[in-house]
């Protein structure tokens, strides 16, 4: 077993030692579309997100096979990322339709690769027309329901930093209405609002988060960074989700496994001393 391996899993480990009885925290990576990326910086991690990308042949042009034996060595569980230029919602029903169809068929695709998650980020053609909230509702809750048929749970990602995707308070409200389970991208939140964001949201629907995404940033722009390197306070997560038993995904930009462990190992510590 090499070091790094090792090291991630001791970390892990004694997390679940010290909170008797609570359960394990499931540490991942985000690898883009990658197989590659994934076979080179995935050891030691409980699971990986596997990027579907944008292009219009997916998931035919994904090589299922290798995906899945890559991951059996290395011993990894698989979660998905759905594509995210298509909006979930926009003003015209015909379009809404075969948003729903396009999802359908990729959750189908996830569900026969074994993921246990699919995220997918709330955008709306244009999230200052408050008229297409209910639609990303209704929206949101067929595709939620398409992964429950396939077995996958869809977890709605916030990016109400970007320009189609719906603000923090306005998602919560959305999610809760409709029961949808979210991948809390905390450098997302504090890109849209401040570490008062990060707070306020989990604040109001920790209760919701089954998923987190988990990268530095700076207010000056910079963002998926290695923790440590940006201003975001993580103890708020540990403040507010004491108890987690979900999943966190580490999102960093870089294929620098030092790195990506040492982010690994901070949160775990995070988690393991809640502030
Ligand atoms: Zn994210």
């Amino acid at each position: 077993m090499p070091d790094g391996e090792r090291f991630v899993r001791v970390v892990a480990c004694s997390y679940c030692m010290d909170l008797d009885g609570h359960p394990d925290l499931k540490l991942g990576l985000t690898v883009g579309d990658s197989i590659a990326r994934l076979e080179a910086t995935a050891t030691g991690f409980d699971f990986v997100e596997f990027g579907l990308s944008e292009a219009a042949e997916i998931p035919e042009a994904i090589d299922d096979e290798r995906l899945r034996t890559v991951c059996d060595e290395l011993d990894v569980e698989i979660d998905v990322h759905l594509p995210f230029k298509q909006d979930v919602a926009t003003p015209v029903p015909e379009i809404n339709e075969a948003i729903v169809a396009h999802q359908r068929r990729l959750l189908s695709w996830a569900g026969d690769l074994g993921a246990r998650k699919a995220v997918l980020h709330a955008t709306v053609r244009n999230p200052s027309d408050t008229s297409l909230r209910p639609t990303f509702a209704t929206q949101l809750a067929d595709i939620v329901e398409a992964g429950r048929e396939f077995g996958v749970e869809v977890v709605v990602e916030n990016v109400g930093h970007q320009k189609h995707g719906l603000p923090l308070s306005v998602l919560g409200d959305i999610a809760t209405e409709v029961d949808a389970p979210v991948c809390f991208d905390v450098g997302h939140a504090y890109m849209e609002d401040g570490n008062d964001g990060v707070e306020r949201f989990l604040r109001g629907y920790s209760e919701l988060v089954s998923h987190l995404h988990v990268h530095d940033a700076r207010s000056r722009g910079d963002t998926h960074l290695p923790v440590g390197a940006g201003e975001i306070e993580f103890d708020l997560l540990a403040e507010h989700l004491g108890s987690f038993d979900g999943t966190v995904a580490i999102e960093v930009f870089t294929d620098d496994v030092d790195l990506l462990r040492d982010t690994a190992t901070r949160v775990a510590n995070v988690f393991d001393e809640p502030a």
